[in-house]
């Protein structure tokens, strides 16, 4: 063995989300961290939030002849480094070591010996965190403040973590990738009558002198960005809850909170604010396979000086949760927070994306199941607070997409992290839960017992989009209308947008039954990030003049341009695409003035048009038209109209460019499709 002693501080580079697989799969991580003196000290100054940790890391090979091994570490003092190749007295080479730009690279050179997949190695790191601003980890004692609508201040120190996406390298040395789980055990050393709460089971405590360790272990592999420490003078209230409504298997619930906010002092109220943890877990454990850890549980911290004053993390058996959630958040329907965390443990957790830019996985998979907890919180099936919850998501991203570019050039796609991620969190969350209400609305309540047979078919690893489709390729070999199901999930995924309608319709009978033609185009600009045909299954509503459903429809469009005919027993005056069920943007929709509509009442010629002069045949009196775009700009208006003898009049258009326009006649809602 060689001892090395290495004190540099690498600059890092913020901004290379890009997941890259490394030449070897970590197996387990031990972990002690010496928080003792940090939370000792009540002075605050940042210079002195220091503290020691050793870090072993067991990993095997996955390529033969392993030379070098990188890890993830930022602005870290690396102390020392053992190197050790289990089973085998092997002597150690040159080793070389370098630490830069966020990595350390471990260079080793065995003689005589190769190193194969066959082999383990352990690394045992001895560092010190040193940076008081490096992220991912959060200290406050009793000088910095709450903000001032808590009543009471907390008057001793506390410590938490938030390694999400990319931030566990910034206070412990790791394989900092979410696609690489392994077995964590983590030992924390606070001063006696503090409590540290980690990932899995509390196996003992030890005291020693005026500090004690806590030595927790989880059962179950996780990466990097799912562990966590918190640690406080903790008050904690445990509970064991059934897991699910129809057998007697249970789980440990433990409540991590600041002295006096179980009952309700300083203005918060945990045990009112967390009791709906019960119903949630059997709600979630019913549809999607029973809750797979040995614990859940709640760490309350205050995340302000990494600032986040009010985030949640769903770490994996231990929830954080600002202290905002249980000052503020009333169990319902407030709670769908906790919800959203909860949820994770089966969408994230249990099964985690792949790499960052299957976020959408986690993200919308959690989204999706705050809309459960609130359809099923009441013991009912609550349909309207499902679809209100999953309209509220739509009009989030529609909102935003109107916000943050041109109206017509949505957002870009939710399968590029550099700039979605949490950057873009109403991609990440909102359109991708939309992705899973897509296909509930598609599969029905089937998708239940679908996503519990995936959960289980990659219980405790990861997920791309990929494997995501092909399992609804293989689980639903007969879809609805013989849907695409690889296109219906990747178009919203690995394309950004949505699709824009404009729809064109009129009714050719006079008398029952009345046929309906409809044309839908969509018409959204077709870009690197944005495919001109989206693949959607629509509700489609028949509305008569007052205000009723006569008849609805699901439709498959899949072109760019389609014709569909409807028949119907009575006359409709509006058409209504139901956007509670499908991510679409009505941009016209002119089946308006059904008597003004028809074709006999005004006709134009020729269309397409072929020169600048277009003849218009009417019933009405004309005496205005303006030319209207797809997304409804005004492309012309004062126009000059010719009128002929029997309503007959000519149109001279100028030079535009070619392109699919509406007229709109007399300044009222009758709209005429050109092509021109
Ligand atoms: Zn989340």
């Amino acid at each position: 063995m060689k001892k090395i002693i290495i004190f540099i501080f690498a600059f890092y580079l913020l901004g290379n989300i890009f997941t890259y697989s490394r030449n070897y799969d970590v197996l387990r991580y031990d972990l002690f961290v010496d928080w003792s003196n940090i939370l000792k000290s009540n002075k605050g100054e940042l210079e002195k939030r220091e503290w020691n940790a050793i870090m072993k890391i067991t990993l095997v090979p996955t390529v033969d002849n392993l030379t070098s091994i990188e890890l993830d570490a930022v602005k870290l003092k690396i102390d020392n480094i053992d190197i050790n190749i289990v089973n085998m007295s092997v002597a150690v080479g040159p080793v070389d070591i370098t630490i830069f730009d966020g990595k350390i690279n471990i260079y080793m050179s065995f003689l005589d010996y190769v190193i194969s997949p066959q082999d383990t190695i352990q690394l045992k790191i001895d560092y010190t965190y040193t940076n008081p601003y490096n992220k991912g980890f959060s200290y406050r004692n009793s000088s910095d403040h709450f903000p001032p609508d808590f009543i009471h201040d907390i008057d001793v120190p506390s410590a938490g973590t938030l390694n999400e996406p990319q931030n566990a390298r910034c206070w412990l040395p790791c394989n900092d990738v979410p696609n690489d789980k392994a077995l964590w055990s983590i030992a924390v050393n606070v001063p006696v009558g503090m409590k540290a709460v980690s990932n899995g089971s509390l196996d003992s405590s030890v005291v020693y002198n005026d500090n004690e360790t806590f030595y927790w272990s989880s059962k179950h592999p996780l990466p990097p960005y799912l562990m966590t420490i918190a640690a406080a003078d903790y008050e904690l209230h445990t509970e064991r809850m059934q897991i699910n409504s129809t057998d007697t298997d249970s789980v440990d619930v433990y409540y991590y909170t600041f002295p006096g906010d179980w009952e309700g002092e300083n203005g918060c109220s945990a045990e009112r604010n967390l009791s709906p943890t019960q119903k949630a877990i059997q709600i979630f454990s019913d549809l999607f396979g029973n809750y797979p850890f040995e614990k859940y549980g709640y760490a309350t911290v205050d995340y302000t000086y990494l600032g986040f004053r009010s985030l949640g993390m769903e770490h994996q058996t231990i929830t954080t949760s600002n202290r905002y959630w249980v000052k503020d958040f009333v169990p319902v329907p407030g709670w769908t927070g906790f919800a959203h965390e909860l949820g994770h443990h089966w969408f994230g957790n249990m099964v985690t994306c792949n790499k960052w830019t299957d976020i959408w996985f986690n993200e919308g998979g959690a989204t999706w199941t705050e809309a459960i907890y609130l359809e099923r919180i009441k013991g009912y099936i609550d349909t309207t607070a499902y679809f209100n919850f999953m309209r509220s998501r739509r009009e989030s991203y529609i909102d935003y997409s109107k916000k943050e570019s041109n109206f017509y050039i949505p957002v870009g796609k939710i399968y590029d992290p550099e700039f979605a991620l949490f950057n873009h969190s109403i991609l990440t969350y909102s359109k991708s839960s939309w992705i899973f209400h897509h296909l509930r609305i598609l599969l029905g309540d089937e998708i239940f017992p679908l996503c519990k047979k995936l959960l289980e078919q990659y219980k405790f690893s990861n997920i791309s989009v990929d494997e995501f489709a092909d399992f609804f390729v293989d689980n639903v070999p007969n879809p609805p209308h013989n849907i695409d199901m690889k296109k219906f999930i990747e178009q919203f995924i690995i394309y950004g947008g949505h699709p824009q309608y404009a729809i064109n319709s009129n009714i050719i009978s006079e008398n029952a039954p009345f046929i309906v033609n409809m044309n839908l185009t969509q018409t959204q600009k077709k870009t690197d990030n944005i495919i001109d045909d989206f693949l959607m299954y629509i509700k489609v509503d028949f509305i008569d003049a007052e205000d009723n459903l006569i008849k609805s429809e699901y439709i498959v469009n899949d072109k760019q341009e389609q014709d569909y005919t409807f028949i119907l027993d009575e006359k409709p005056s509006k058409i209504i695409f139901d956007t509670t069920r499908a991510l679409v943007e009505i941009i016209e929709n002119n089946l308006i003035g059904i008597d003004e509509y028809a074709d006999n009442v005004i006709k134009i010629f020729p269309n397409p048009l072929q020169k600048s002069e277009i003849n218009i045949a009417s019933d009405l009196d004309i005496d205005s038209i303006i030319i209207i775009d797809l997304y409804g700009n005004i492309i012309l208006d004062n126009l000059q109209i010719s009128k002929h003898f029997n309503n007959k009049y000519t149109l001279l258009l100028p030079n535009i460019e070619a392109g699919t326009y509406f007229l709109i006649i007399n300044n009222k809602n009758i709209y005429k499709l050109i092509i021109i």
